[in-house]
């Protein structure tokens, strides 16, 4: 395969980086500097994900029986303690022991039958998968890496609900829930789904579930409180071709026609407001950036 023609693949938290701050997606991406860093925090959501997703296969594959003869809880700390030791992450011991406690507490609210009868019932949704993973070009021989954590199938009207499961320290802030950076990623999905499984955009839903790892001070609040939030983004027609279009234009603007990328391209430095988007960045603490912001490509909502 020569270079011209090589498929190159893009996910969409490059996008989601390159939209919030095209100079740090250029330090990462193009010259290649980015030092991953591994943290407790994705350690858990890995641990929580496998908990759920063996109840899941379980709960539609077989029967809601055998789902519940799982040990759930024992399936996350076991995967949880791996994960941190495999990836030699810095905790102690008070640490874990408090993430396991979250953990007990999130899965004992999801998988509580009264939660799984109310959103995942067997009588009313098939399986179509978890974990799905799929390319789907978009333009300049750029794919799009999706990755779809449960695709289900309502039995009487056949219409898809595609869910993204999230763990989270605290609930999404009515801030975060129009974040376009969060919420385009299941709108994208949405029109990639559609046209790869020819199905229209009108019968396939989309929501995140956000697993909470914390409650508020229960003195401090009369409300009821849930770890369960469900956020379900705007994804009519409109949304969903201003995301393409948007992806598109990333794609148009970082990649050339052979799908290289534009290494002469302007990436501007994007710090934000209140240098919000450099809270985390590496290359704040490593001096490469001075955070001092340039002209934006775009305007970011
Ligand atoms: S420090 Fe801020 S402006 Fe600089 S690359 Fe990082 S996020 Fe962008």
């Amino acid at each position: 395969m020569t270079t011209s023609n090589r498929k190159k693949i893009v996910s969409f938290s490059q996008f989601s980086k390159w939209w919030t701050c095209p100079y740090q997606w250029y330090r990462d991406v193009i010259l290649k500097e980015k030092v991953f860093e591994e943290s407790i925090h994705m350690s858990f959501g890995t641990a929580i994900h496998e908990a759920i997703q063996a109840f899941l296969v379980a709960y539609f594959n077989t029967s809601e029986e055998a789902a519940y003869k799982l040990d759930s809880i024992g399936t996350f700390t076991t995967a949880f303690k791996r994960e941190v030791t495999r990836k030699s992450i810095k905790h102690t011991e008070a640490d874990f022991n408090e993430f396991v406690e979250d953990g007990k507490g999130i899965l004992t609210e999801f998988l509580a039958p009264a939660n799984i009868r109310l959103h995942y019932s067997r009588d009313k949704w098939n399986l179509i998968g978890i974990e799905v993973k799929f390319v789907s070009p978009i333009v300049n021989h750029v794919n799009l890496d999706a990755r779809l954590d449960l695709v289900l199938k309502e039995k009487m009207s056949g219409d898809i609900r595609i869910i993204d499961i999230k763990t989270a320290t605290q609930a999404w802030s009515a801030y975060q829930k129009e974040d376009f950076t969060k919420t385009s990623q299941l709108i994208l999905y949405k029109a990639v789904y559609s046209k790869k499984e020819n199905i229209p955009l009108s019968k396939i839903h989309v929501e995140f579930v956000i697993l909470k790892r914390k409650l508020y001070d229960e003195a401090k609040t009369k409300y009821e409180q849930t770890r369960i939030q469900i956020v379900k983004p705007p994804a009519y027609q409109d949304n969903v071709l201003q995301v393409i279009k948007e992806f598109r234009g990333f794609v148009e603007y970082s990649f050339t026609p052979e799908g290289q990328h534009k290494t002469n391209a302007r990436y501007p430095k994007q710090p934000g407001k209140n240098r919000s988007n450099c809270k985390w960045c590496q290359y704040l603490k490593n001096g490469k950036c001075d955070a001092v912001a340039e002209p934006p490509i775009h305007e970011v909502t």
